[in-house]
């Protein structure tokens, strides 16, 4: 999947490939100059607007591997940013817990359902109450298995379902988290701290935040509580998957653009 980055020299429009790092080291094909592109997004964010972008362009079914990858990736996401949450009123540092993390991830990085497993448990330490929405029903499990693995062709109807789902469970999940998805990010900005360091001299450094399905969500957790909503604002909590689906659609979809002229 490529997606278009101006060289910071030249100003050229180049074409990168996501990497899965998030890190990109590109040579202009214009002037020749190497940079090093940073983009600030969380694997789930990258894999559900792909989905939503491949939706959007009539790829129905292209785009269910995308949201169940993407709620994969997510519940990773969550139990990085509760360990590394949890571990940051202790003693242990930062790259010390990271480590840790990471090697325990190992242990179950090659199966779903271990995942599935460490996310129930740190949902239920961080939040105290069962994750009731892990049926495999309510996480369309089968309708993803009949498409992914049987061929069945959706149509795209039950796709928009699915999708709407997904993003109202990860939009639920990462407004209880708050704050705490700041952790989990940290990570990714001492990834990019450490590659940073190593660039050899000459080649530029570019940060990107490209906008998405859930950026604005993310931010929207760092607003004050007390923020009053706008009069004649339906609140989020009254309304049903698909219409919370439908809203980020109209407000962010456009922002998908980017990812279309590739
Ligand atoms: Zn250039």
């Amino acid at each position: 999947m490529l997606f278009p980055s101006g060289c910071p020299v030249c100003g050229f429009e180049n074409r990168v490939e996501f990497a899965d790092s998030s890190i990109h080291d590109v040579t202009c094909s214009s002037c020749g100059k190497p940079y090093c592109l940073f983009v600030r997004k969380q694997k789930f964010e990258v894999l559900f607007d792909l989905g939503t972008r491949a939706l959007m362009d009539g790829y129905a079914r292209e785009a269910v591997a995308s949201f169940a990858a993407a709620l994969e990736r997510f519940f990773e996401f969550y139990v990085r940013a509760y360990a590394l949450e949890r571990s940051a009123g202790t003693e242990q540092s930062f790259d010390q817990a990271a480590a840790s993390l990471d090697a325990t991830w190992r242990h179950v990085a090659s199966q779903s359902e271990r995942q599935l497993g460490m996310f129930a448990l740190a949902y239920l330490l961080r939040e105290g109450r069962e994750p009731d929405f892990l049926s495999a029903k309510a996480l369309g499990a089968d309708f993803r298995n009949r498409v992914i693995h049987r061929g069945l062709l959706p149509p795209r109807a039950d796709v928009e379902a699915y999708a709407a789902r997904i993003f109202a469970l990860i939009d639920r999940l990462l407004t209880e988290l708050g704050r705490g998805a700041a952790h989990a990010e940290l990570a990714q900005e001492r990834a990019f701290a450490e590659h940073l360091s190593r660039l050899p001299e000459g080649v530029s450094a570019v940060f990107e935040e490209h906008p998405g399905m859930f950026r604005a969500r993310r931010f929207a957790s760092s607003v004050p509580a007390k923020t009053p909503l706008p009069a004649r604002t339906t609140p989020v909590s009254s309304l049903n998957d698909a219409q919370v689906f439908a809203r980020a659609l109209a407000e962010r979809g456009a922002g998908l653009d980017w990812l279309r002229r590739f």
